[in-house]
C-alpha cells in the first residue's frame, strides 16, 4: 500500500497520512494538489512525500479522493523554506502552506483559479494553398463585407509569408475589418473559415523596447563596487544611503549583474513604496523578464505567475511585497530588501508571523544567494549586524547631484502655546514657509500621524468619551462621515446626542487629525488644491496612485498625510515639509518607539527638497532639545543608535534579546487572567526569569476579547531549539486545562 503524508491549509502541527488509490499511484508525487476529506469538509492539500509505512494509528486511514494538480506547484527547497518559517516563527506547517500557495490553488477558496480563453480564428484546412483560396473567394465574391473580412483576415495572419504566420483573435479582425460578428458566422457558415478557444496569459506584456540602466554617478560606482566586494565574504550587506542617493539605480546595476550570471532576483518592496514610480523604471530596463506581485494582483494572476516562475524559463526578476518570498524560485542569486526598516515587513495576523526581510535571508542562503538590504534609516537591528561585522555596510551619505539633505527647523509648540500663539496646529513659523513655497510655485507636504479629524470626542461637562464596544479603545471623530469609528476593530458608531454620563448635549473635539488639518489648510489657504493620503482616503485600488500622481503633476499644492507620504515617493517640487508633532510619536509606549519615531521624521523629511535645491523641514516639538529631536535635526542617524543601543541593552531588549510574544485570548476576562497566570507559572518552571507577565496590555480588550500578554526575553546566545521545545511542553500541559482549549493562543517571535 501506498501512503502520502498530506500538508492541510489548517493549524495543524504536522502532515496527515492518507492513502493513495491504485489508480493514482503512477501519477502522485511530492508537490502534487489534491482534494482530500478532513472532518466533515474536503481540502485541497499538498503531497509532501510519499511512503509505504503503514502509520499505527487506531483510526481509519482515509483516501486521497482525486489529484487536483498533477505537476508538483512547488520546488521541493520550498518545503524546507515551509518548515523553518513553521519551526522559527512557532505556528503550524498548514498555516504556513496556507499563505505561501495562492488561494486560486484552493478548491475550497471561492474562485478557484481558470485559465482565461479568447476565442481565435483561422482557415479551414482545405483552403490552406492559393489555389483553393481562390474558390474561397468565388463563394464571398457577392458580399462586399465578407470579401472584406476575408481580406483583412489573411492580411492579419501572414498565412503567405513564410515564418510569420500568426495566430488571430476574433477580436482583432472584426476590429480591423471594422465588421460584425455576424459577417463572421457568414464565413464560418460556408466552410471557409472557423473559430476556437484558446488560453491566453492574464499577465501583461511589455512591449516596448528595453533601455540600458543610467550610468552610476562616482559616489554610487564606489558604493556598488563596495557591495560586490562584501558579497565576497559576506552573505548579507546593508545599504545605509540617504534619501535620493540613487540606491534604486544601484540596485538596478546588481539586478543586471545577477542575471548575467542566469540567476534570478527578488526586490522586496513594502506594499505601499511599490508604486508605478518604481516598477516603470524597472519595466524600462528589465521588461518582460520582471513580475510584479503586490496584493492588487487577483488571485488568478498569482496562480499564473506562480506557474510562470515554476517553469523552466519564467520570470528573471521579481518586484514584489512581503509574500513573495513564498514563491517557486529556481535558483535566487540576489535578494534585495528595499526600506529594509519598514515595519510593515512583518506579518501581524494570522499566523505564520514572519518579517520578510528575516524570512528573505534565510531564503537566500538556502538558494547560496546574496542579500542587500537597502535604506536612509537603518533599523538598529540589521545596523547592530553590520557594526559586529556580522553584515558587510556601505555607506552613500551624499545625494545624486550632491543636493544638500533638507535643513530642519525645531518650533517650539508648548512655548508658543504659553505666549498664546499658536493659533491653529501650524504654528506662525510653518505658515510663513507654506506661504513663500506655495507662492514660488513649491509644493508643501504636511505629516500628522493620527487619521480622521480628532483622535479624541468627550462631552464638555464630565470629560466622558465614546468606547468602542469591542475594544479598549476610544473612538475617533471623522467629521465627514459624521460618526465615530474604532481604529482597532473598524467598528463605526453614530455620534451620541447625549452624555450617557451627565446629560449634556455638547461635545468637544480633542487633538487633530489629518481631516482637521486638511480643513485647517484650506481656512488659511483658501484657493489653495490640497490631497489626504492615509488610510480612509486610499482604500480603492486606485485612490493611493491617483493621489500620489495628482501631486506628481503639481495639480495639488498641500499634500496632508499620515506615514503614507514618507514611503519611498520621489517628488520634484517639494520645498516644504511640515511635521505638526513630534511628540504623540515618541510617547508611544513601546521600547522601539523613539527608533520608529526617528525614521519617520527622517523618512518624511526626505521628501523635501529632491533634486536641484535644499529643502526646509519644520518640526513642530514640545521637546526641541531632547536628544532624539536633536539627532533629527543634525541628521545624526549614529547618535540616536548609540543612545538606543544603550537602553536596549540596560533593559534587556533586542538586539541583545529575542523576544517571544504570547498573547492570550478569551471572552471571558476572569478566564484569561487565570489561564494566563497558570501559563505564566508552568513557563517559569522552564525558563526562570526570562518569563515577565502576564500582563494587561494597553488595550486589553479587542474585538471582544480580553488579553494578556506574556514577554520572553532569551538571550542571544539560547539555543532556540531549547526554547521552542520549552514551549511545546509548556504548552501540552496547559491543554490540560479544559478553558486552555476554548482560548485562543498565538505566538509572536520577534514582535515589532
Ligand atoms: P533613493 O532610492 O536612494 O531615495 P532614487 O534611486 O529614487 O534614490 O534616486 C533619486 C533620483 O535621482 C531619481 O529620480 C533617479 O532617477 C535619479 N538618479 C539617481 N541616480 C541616477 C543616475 N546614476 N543617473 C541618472 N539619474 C539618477
Ligand atoms: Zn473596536
Ligand atoms: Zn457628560
Amino acid at each position: 500500500m501506498v501512503y502520502a503524508e498530506i500538508i492541510l491549509p489548517l493549524p495543524l502541527q504536522h502532515t496527515y497520512t492518507y492513502a493513495v488509490p491504485e489508480s493514482m499511484e503512477q501519477h502522485i508525487q511530492s508537490g502534487c494538489l489534491v482534494l482530500v476529506p478532513f472532518g466533515k469538509k474536503k481540502y485541497t492539500g499538498v503531497v509532501s512525500y510519499i511512503h509505504q509505512t503503514m502509520p499505527q494509528y487506531d483510526f481509519e486511514i482515509k483516501e486521497i479522493l482525486s489529484i487536483e494538480e498533477k505537476v508538483p506547484v512547488f520546488r521541493k527547497q520550498q518545503l524546507r523554506f515551509w518548515e523553518w518559517i513553521a519551526q522559527y516563527y512557532l505556528c503550524r506547517l498548514g498555516e504556513v502552506y496556507k499563505a505561501a500557495l495562492p488561494s486560486g490553488f484552493k478548491r475550497e477558496s471561492a474562485q478557484t483559479y481558470k485559465p482565461k480563453t479568447e476565442t481565435y480564428v483561422r482557415l479551414q484546412a482545405q483552403y490552406l494553398n492559393t489555389e483553393s483560396l481562390h474558390q474561397a473567394f468565388d463563394l464571398v465574391k457577392r458580399s462586399s463585407k465578407q470579401e472584406n473580412l476575408l481580406l483583412v483576415f489573411i492580411e492579419l495572419s501572414r498565412i503567405f509569408v513564410k515564418g510569420q504566420e500568426r495566430e488571430v483573435a476574433r477580436k482583432e479582425v472584426l476590429d480591423k475589418s471594422q465588421n460584425d460578428t455576424a459577417v463572421l458566422n457568414a464565413l464560418v457558415n460556408k466552410g471557409i473559415l472557423e473559430t476556437y478557444d484558446k488560453q491566453i496569459s492574464r499577465l501583461e506584456i511589455y512591449n516596448k523596447p528595453v533601455v540600458v540602466p543610467h550610468a552610476l554617478n562616482v559616489s554610487q560606482e564606489n558604493a556598488y563596487r563596495d557591495i560586490l566586494l562584501n558579497f565576497r565574504e559576506k552573505d548579507v550587506c546593508l545599504l545605509h544611503g540617504v534619501t535620493s542617493s540613487g540606491k534604486t539605480e544601484i540596485y538596478i546595476h546588481l539586478i543586471a549583474e545577477t542575471l548575467k550570471l542566469g540567476r534570478q532576483v527578488l526586490l522586496l518592496l513594502p506594499e505601499i513604496a511599490l508604486t508605478t514610480q518604481i516598477t516603470g523604471r524597472l519595466k524600462h530596463v528589465f521588461g518582460d523578464k520582471l513580475g510584479i506581485y503586490h496584493s492588487r494582483v487577483s488571485d488568478h494572476e498569482r496562480v499564473e505567475i506562480w506557474n510562470n516562475l515554476l517553469g523552466d524559463d519564467g520570470y528573471q526578476v521579481i518586484i514584489g511585497v512581503r509574500s513573495s518570498v513564498f514563491l517557486p524560485f529556481k535558483d535566487l542569486g540576489l535578494v534585495i530588501v528595499d526600506e529594509e526598516h519598514e515595519t510593515s515587513y512583518k506579518q501581524k495576523d494570522p499566523a505564520p508571523r514572519y518579517h520578510a526581510r528575516n524570512a528573505a535571508i534565510v531564503l537566500a542562503t538556502m538558494h547560496g544567494g546574496k542579500v542587500l538590504l537597502g535604506t536612509a534609516t537603518p533599523s538598529l537591528e540589521s545596523y547592530y549586524n553590520a557594526q559586529t561585522g556580522k553584515y558587510g555596510y556601505v555607506h552613500l551619505p551624499v545625494r545624486f547631484e550632491d543636493v544638500d539633505l533638507p535643513e530642519t527647523i525645531p518650533v517650539d509648540i508648548k512655548e508658543l502655546k504659553r505666549k498664546k500663539r499658536m493659533k491653529s496646529f501650524l504654528s506662525p513659523l510653518l505658515i510663513e514657509k507654506m506661504s513663500v513655497a506655495l507662492d514660488a510655485g513649491d509644493q508643501v507636504i504636511l505629516f500628522q500621524n493620527r487619521r480622521g479629524f480628532a483622535p479624541l470626542y468627550v462631552c464638555r461637562t464630565c470629560d466622558w468619551t465614546p468606547k468602542c464596544k469591542n475594544c479598549d479603545v476610544s473612538l475617533t471623530y471623522h467629521k465627514s462621515i459624521h460618526s465615530l469609528s474604532c481604529h482597532y476593530c473598524g467598528h463605526t458608531y453614530r455620534l451620541p446626542q447625549q452624555c450617557p454620563s451627565c446629560g449634556d448635549i455638547h461635545f468637544s473635539d480633542k487633538g487633530f487629525g489629518t481631516e482637521k488639518v486638511e480643513e485647517e489648510v484650506k481656512e488659511l489657504f483658501p484657493g489653495i488644491t490640497t490631497d489626504r493620503l492615509d488610510l480612509d482616503n486610499t482604500r480603492s485600488k486606485t485612490s493611493f496612485e491617483q493621489i500620489i500622481s495628482r501631486f506628481e503633476k503639481g495639480k495639488t499644492q498641500v499634500l496632508i498625510g499620515t506615514q503614507m507620504v514618507s514611503k519611498g515617493l520621489d517628488f520634484d517640487r517639494v520645498s516644504v515639509v511640515g511635521i505638526l508633532s513630534a511628540d504623540s510619536m515618541m510617547n508611544y509606549p513601546d521600547f522601539r518607539a523613539h527608533e520608529r519615531a526617528y525614521h519617520l521624521m527622517a523618512q518624511v523629511s526626505g521628501r523635501a527638497g529632491r533634486r536641484k535645491k535644499q529643502g526646509l523641514v519644520v518640526l513642530q516639538t514640545s521637546y526641541p532639545d531632547s536628544p532624539l529631536i536633536q539627532s533629527v535635526i543634525r541628521n545624526d542617524y549614529e547618535g540616536m543608535y548609540r543612545s538606543q543601543l544603550e537602553e536596549r541593552q540596560l533593559f534587556r531588549y533586542p538586539p541583545f534579546y529575542r523576544i517571544i510574544e504570547i498573547n492570550i485570548k478569551h471572552k471571558q476576562e476572569n478566564i484569561v487572567k487565570n489561564l494566563a497566570e497558570e501559563y505564566a507559572l508552568v513557563l517559569r518552571t522552564l525558563m526562570g526569569d526570562r518569563v515577565l507577565g502576564p500582563d494587561k496590555p494597553a488595550i486589553g480588550r479587542m474585538q471582544a476579547l480580553y488579553i494578556r500578554k506574556i514577554l520572553l526575553k532569551i538571550e542571544n546566545a539560547a539555543s532556540l531549539k531549547a526554547v521552542h521545545a520549552a514551549l511545546q511542553d509548556a504548552h501540552r500541559k496547559m491543554e490540560d486545562i479544559l478553558a486552555f482549549r476554548s482560548a485562543v493562543v498565538q505566538y509572536d517571535v520577534d514582535p515589532l
